[in-house]
């Protein structure tokens, strides 16, 4: 049985959509869902689309799909704000009669001055609260240009803010640096701000847990809490996830949106596993871990108060990880698509699945992600390599020795009739003691023939799986390059 306590931890994520989700939009999301589920309760998506001048096109898709395709799934939810305009309109006008806040009629022109005149005077821009206290009869004449008002809170002039935060402890603000901010815009939409409040509120959100970068937002909200006569929920703000040169993690760190991981064939699971460890850790070692495991233990204790570092190298092991402990056939699976869109167009589709199967039970080992497997497959499908002719030769193995041992390899396994790895194995180890090479330059040089690379699976089971007909022709491709080097 759920305690009473348990059963009203209620979170929430609640992305604006500005843009497409990056790591950092989805560790907040992570976070809070792990929360939620580990007290047993409620997720809830919340849309906050009051800014619409930099709303972004399809971004709600992209992160309702960033999600679902994470499994984040959702209790509640979404709701969005643009269909909840009245409700702030109300709170709004709320503070307002309360004497919380005040209409202010200044014009984009006048407040742009204001801000050039502080940084002249290297003074922080902030609104210079030149219509709070307006008389009734400025009001009047102010009312009667149509000029459609602000609406502002009306900030304590003087003493400090403290709030509990979980990950931080106590934070306190000075009044004095906190500006008359906007709650109403003229164009009757909230702001951040409000909208943010009254909806954390109305939807008895009990933790908000959200970016290092609201932190200096949070004393508004609590004094519009206080104002407002409601209790605030607890607030937990997360560390900062910084590139490996300790700058915000931009495109210059590799790709930012999860969509880019997603095509780019990383698991959500390794995601997953991978995001939690940026700001929260179980034991400072313990690296991989499962969802389960992750409901079982999140704590916000755990979670750290200095910046996160991303390290891609990290998530391409854990990929790699990850794909590694797929079954054969949900290794197929996942990675059928990326075969299908990226070999050539010459090789014939549909692919055989018994054939792909095969080819990927020999590239699982060594894939980090999906996207890179047509590239570490392709030899095995396409009917002619293309590579230089000086990979076939080595230290010992001049064109003239080359062509040799390929000749005499060739006619021994013509003969073969079990076709698998074992007996080419059998056939080419004496192989190398007979024509008095080391196994790593016979094998090497068979390698390039039959590949056309110098690094690639295992040998006898890439053969195997290539075919007795496919290797010699290949063979027989390579005597012939060969045969150029003595012309
Ligand atoms: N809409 C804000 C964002 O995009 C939400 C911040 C918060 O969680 O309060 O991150």
């Amino acid at each position: 049985m759920q305690s009473e306590s348990e059963t009203s931890v209620r979170l929430r994520f609640a992305p604006s959509p500005t843009g497409y989700p990056h790591l950092g939009n989805i560790r907040t999301a992570l976070f809070n869902w792990l929360f939620a589920r580990h007290h047993g309760g409620k997720f809830i998506l919340r849309i906050e689309d009051t800014d619409i001048s930099r709303k972004v096109e399809g971004a709600v898709e992209v992160i309702l799909d960033s999600l679902q395709w994470l499994g984040l799934n959702w209790d509640e939810g979404p709701y969005f704000q643009s269909q909840r305009l009245p409700i702030y309109r109300e709170i709004a006008h709320r503070l307002l009669e309360e004497g919380h806040a005040y209409l202010c009629y200044c014009s984009p022109e006048r407040l742009e001055t204001m801000r050039q005149e502080q940084a002249k005077r290297k003074q922080p821009p902030k609104y210079d609260r030149h219509c709070r206290d307006l008389t009734q009869h400025e009001r009047t004449r102010l009312e009667a240009t149509g000029i459609t008002p602000v609406i502002r809170f009306k900030t304590p002039l003087e003493g400090e803010t403290t709030f509990y935060d979980l990950t931080h402890g106590p934070v306190t603000f000075k009044h004095d640096t906190l500006d008359d901010f906007i709650l109403l815009k003229s164009d009757g939409y909230p702001t951040y701000h409000l909208a943010n409040v009254v909806d954390d509120h109305l939807m008895a959100i009990s933790h908000v847990l959200r970016a290092d970068e609201w932190l200096s937002s949070t004393p508004r909200h609590v004094l519009l809490y206080q104002a407002l006569n409601w209790q605030a929920p607890q607030f937990a703000h997360l560390p900062m996830i910084l590139g490996s040169d300790r700058a915000k993690l931009s495109k210059r760190h590799g790709a930012t949106t999860i969509t880019e991981y997603q095509k780019q064939g990383y698991l959500p699971d390794a995601m997953v596993n991978f995001l939690v460890l940026l700001g929260w850790s179980l034991d400072d070692r313990t690296e991989l871990l499962s969802q389960e495991e992750l409901i079982k233990h999140f704590s916000l204790e755990r979670v750290g108060k200095t910046a996160a570092i991303f390290n891609r190298d990290k998530l391409e092991w854990m990929n790699g990880v990850y794909l590694r402990k797929l079954s054969l056939g949900e290794f197929v699976q996942q990675a059928m698509p990326f075969l299908d869109s990226e070999l050539p167009k010459s090789v014939d589709r549909p692919l055989n699945n018994d054939y792909v199967s095969q080819v990927l039970s020999l590239i699982q080992e060594r894939a980090k992600t999906l996207a890179e497997i047509p590239q570490l497959a392709s030899f095995f499908f396409l009917d002619e390599l293309q590579y230089d002719t000086g990979l076939l030769l080595s230290g010992k193995l001049d064109a003239k020795s080359a062509t040799k041992v390929i000749t005499i390899a060739s006619q021994k396994l013509e003969t073969v009739t079990t076709w698998d790895a074992t007996t080419l194995e059998g056939i080419l180890r004496p192989l190398a003691t007979e024509l008095n090479l080391g196994t790593g330059e016979l094998f090497g040089l068979l390698r390039v023939a039959v590949t056309g690379r110098t690094a690639a699976p295992p040998l006898f089971q890439t053969m195997a799986v290539l075919g007795k007909e496919k290797c010699l022709k290949r063979f027989d491709t390579a005597l012939q390059s060969l045969s150029t080097y003595f012309s």
